[in-house]
């Protein structure tokens, strides 16, 4: 049993080095990219770098999202206090009473 060579995804002359974590495919050292020191192919970190670059109304949707999720949590968490708020109260209410 010998260890297949693999080989970089876009250059099939050349050992994969890393794997890419965003479309798990292999790379080889030249055309990895390291960015915040992770792994990723040149045709995926074009992709995050324009996420990043988005325009002002994608943004806004994300905000808005942002938002709506940030208000969720609340609700929940409001939730939850009024759950142990009654839990409590039920633990409590023969001794109380
Ligand atoms: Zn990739
Ligand atoms: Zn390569």
């Amino acid at each position: 049993m010998s260890a297949l060579p693999i080989h970089c995804n876009y250059h099939q002359t050349r050992p994969g080095v890393a794997v890419c974590v965003s479309c798990y495919c292999v790379i080889c050292a030249e055309c990895t990219t390291q960015f915040d020191g992770i792994h990723r192919c040149t045709s995926c970190l074009e992709y995050f770098l324009s996420a990043f670059s988005a325009p002002l109304s994608l943004r806004n949707d994300w905000g808005i999202a942002g938002a709506l999720g940030a208000g969720l949590a609340l609700a929940s968490m409001f939730g939850m206090t009024l759950l142990v708020a009654y839990c409590l109260s039920i633990f409590f209410a023969p001794t109380l009473g």
